[in-house]
């Protein structure tokens, strides 16, 4: 299954995004996907197998370091 880091963003880049914080050990949102995102600096997994459509547009705070990731914008894609 594919695995990707997020893109560490700045609290001012979020603004008003949709924000999830995950706790350290688990991730912020487990779907039925087969997507699975890790935080961009300390690579805790914070989005575990989400679909496509789950993710759009969120930003998730790491639990682990308390970095914001957003879903990095070249794996995007539309089908
Ligand atoms: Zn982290």
């Amino acid at each position: 299954m594919p695995q990707f880091d997020m893109m560490l963003i700045t609290a001012a880049e979020a603004g008003q995004a949709e924000r999830l914080k995950s706790e350290p050990g688990k991730a912020a949102l487990s779907g039925a996907g087969d997507l699975t995102y890790r935080c961009g600096a300390c690579k805790a997994r914070l989005l575990n197998t989400v679909s496509h459509d789950q993710i759009c547009g969120i930003v998730v705070e790491c639990g682990k370091c308390g970095k914001l990731n957003a879903v990095p914008h070249d794996h995007h894609h539309h089908h």
